[in-house]
């Protein structure tokens, strides 16, 4: 009938809009080597911030001792107590405590959000045994894993440059987050020392060097997307400080904010974008990242309903409602393999209250979310080929093995976005250098890295 032609069209010209052929992609990642170079040589030198972390050392592996973390991530909070047992023990304990955060204080006051953060973490340490306790005279220790961006100006302190996933917390752009953390743990007196403040793609890396020295990057595939890396010190023109020993640093590129005329953006992307609390910035973020995949799907699907009656006479009024379609829920419908998508329709009846899909209804659904996620897949593996051939790493090079650390609910749940991710970094690589290139999941890596940091730079070393 003319409606199911309307469809396919809308739905075809989606699929055009959004395609990632090879050629594309290589030009996404020479873009994204181009922009690593302006971003290094001069502050505000491009739309990546490739911003210095002042961590020019990486666990040996020989880190030991009791240390905590606490991990401000996007979605949930979390506290942890990290047993540290070295070489040979590796990590011998997590315990950790995790919470949602409630949303009024993604957008409230930076006092609210930090004393919220402080009376979590007393809570936390309450609960422990005596033989927990520091000895007389000793602080327990944190690493705080805040992942946001943040001009750091020593390894424990550093200023909120802007918010992003959701948050808006006006108040709190350009105070010390270490400061800021400080003073409500002093107000509830809670006695502890902030060893470290890192970037969850930092912490990813640093846990992944604990127990493999061959990785050379972290990705983070979350609510967000960020990528760190280890540089040589002498190519940051941008870093007028003393040379470290290590002749390293590891660069937070904050890649969520990357943008080029390359990027396949449909103007449902720019639709999402305008209405976003940060409209014109981390437009990568927006086409790859858990929090706006499912988002951006319910986006078409009203568009269908709107233009096309897709869903019958009357646009469902749940489908209106933007975020209602989360990621997790898309991963599931794109994932159903039952023979008359059960769980396709099971969705659309919970979540947007629509009843009685056809066969042929579901597989469109389940289209657009394939649609979807390849490209945020495939631009993410497209990211990385940058990475490694800014740094030398994407051409075969006396068999030196380098290892990609990735971390983030969406790479961990969401099977086909990372098995798309892994097949075309392995197409962009070309057969022989991919034999050298690993992808690890680095689990855990924004909290127990910002221990293992809070580790190496502990005051009592
Ligand atoms: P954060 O990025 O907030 O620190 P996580 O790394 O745990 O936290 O990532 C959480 C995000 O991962 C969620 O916001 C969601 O977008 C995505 N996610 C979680 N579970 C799934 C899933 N099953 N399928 C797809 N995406 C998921
Ligand atoms: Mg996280």
């Amino acid at each position: 009938s003319g409606k199911w032609g309307r469809v396919v069209a809308i739905v075809k010209e989606f699929e055009e809009q959004c395609r990632t052929p090879i050629g594309k992609l290589r030009q996404v990642a020479d873009a994204m080597d181009v922009e690593m170079h302006a971003g290094l040589a001069s502050e505000g030198g491009s739309k990546l911030k490739m911003l210095i972390t002042y961590v020019d050392n990486l666990p040996s592996g020989d880190e030991k001792g009791l240390f905590y973390a606490l991990d401000l991530g996007g979605t949930n909070f979390r506290t942890l107590r990290v047993h540290l047992g070295g070489k040979e023990k590796g990590v011998v304990k997590i315990e950790s405590d995790e919470v949602s955060i409630p949303p009024h204080l993604m957008t409230g006051s930076s006092q609210e959000l930090f004393d919220f953060i402080a009376s979590k973490l007393a809570k936390f340490v309450s609960s422990e045994p005596e033989e927990l306790h520091p000895p007389p005279g000793r602080q327990r220790e944190l690493g705080f894993t805040f992942s946001f961006p943040v001009r750091q100006t020593s390894i424990a302190s550093g200023n909120i440059i802007k918010w992003t996933k959701g948050f808006n917390i006006e108040d709190a752009v350009g105070e010390d987050v270490v400061g800021e953390l400080t003073k409500s743990l002093e107000k509830i007196g809670l006695d502890m020392h902030v060893a470290a403040l890192v970037n969850d793609t930092v912490g990813t890396v640093a846990r992944a060097r604990f127990s493999n020295q061959d990785v050379i990057a972290g990705v983070i595939l979350g609510t967000g997307t960020n990528a760190a890396y280890v540089e040589c010190a002498h190519a940051i023109p941008k870093w007028h400080g003393l040379l470290p020993k290590s002749g390293e640093m590891v660069i937070n590129m904050e890649w969520g904010n990357f943008r080029s005329s390359h990027l396949p953006l449909t103007e449902y992307d720019h639709a999402l974008d305008a209405e976003s609390l940060n409209p014109g910035e981390q437009i990568f973020e927006k086409i790859i990242s858990g929090m706006y995949l499912g988002e951006i799907v319910r986006r078409v699907l009203l568009k269908l309903a709107e233009e096309v009656d897709f869903f019958g006479d009357t646009v469902p009024p749940k489908l209106r409602i933007p975020f209602v379609l989360r990621t997790p829920d898309m991963s599931a419908i794109h994932q159903d393999t039952s023979s008359d998508l059960k769980v396709v329709g099971n969705k659309l009846k919970d979540i947007l209250e629509i009843n009685n899909t056809s066969l042929k209804m579901r597989k469109i659904v389940v289209e657009l979310c394939d649609i979807v996620a390849n490209r945020g897949a495939r631009l993410s593996a497209a990211g990385i080929f940058g990475i490694l051939k800014k740094i030398g790493r994407d051409t075969v090079k006396d068999g030196k093995k380098s290892v990609v650390a990735l971390d983030g609910g969406l790479f961990e749940h969401y099977t086909k976005f990372r098995s798309s991710l892994e097949s075309t970094l392995k197409e962009l690589l070309g057969d022989e250098a991919a034999e050298t290139i690993g992808i690890e999941q680095s689990n855990d890596g924004s909290g127990i890295g910002a221990a293992l940091l809070a580790a190496s730079h502990s005051q009592y070393l």
